[in-house]
Formats: C-alpha cells, sequence, structure tokens
C-alpha cells in the first residue's frame, strides 16, 4: 500500500482515477509514479540513504509539476 510522500498517509487506490489518492492532503500519484518513488526509496543501502533519494525523488517530481 502507497504512503504519502508528502504527509505520510496511507494512500487507497481510485479506480475511477486510475491513482493512488491521499485521503489526508489530495496528494495523488499514477502507479508508475509510485513504482518510481518506490524503487527510489528502497534501494539504498541504509535508512537514510533511502530517505534521501526518495525526498530528492519527490522535491524533482513536484518541481516538474508547477
Ligand atoms: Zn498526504
Amino acid at each position: 500500500m502507497p504512503v504519502c510522500p508528502d504527509c505520510g498517509s496511507i494512500m487507497k487506490y481510485d479506480h475511477r482515477r486510475s491513482m493512488y489518492v491521499c485521503k489526508n492532503c489530495g496528494f495523488s500519484l499514477t502507479r508508475e509514479e509510485w513504482s518510481r518513488i518506490k524503487s527510489s526509496k528502497f534501494k539504498g543501502r541504509d535508512e537514510e540513504e533511502k530517505e534521501d533519494k526518495a525526498r530528492e525523488y519527490l522535491a524533482w517530481w513536484l518541481s516538474r509539476k508547477k
């Protein structure tokens, strides 16, 4: 189950929009975007590195949307 990269809440899959949506803050991700965040998050060698990579990816992803 995806966790919101923005606020840390569980995200639910919205079948109508084909996206994961955070019920807490409204943040939404497509499956593809989530799988990219997930792989960037879990490939690091230690916990801190994983966190940094996920944050870097998220920052890049958010800046891309503006
Ligand atoms: Zn959220």
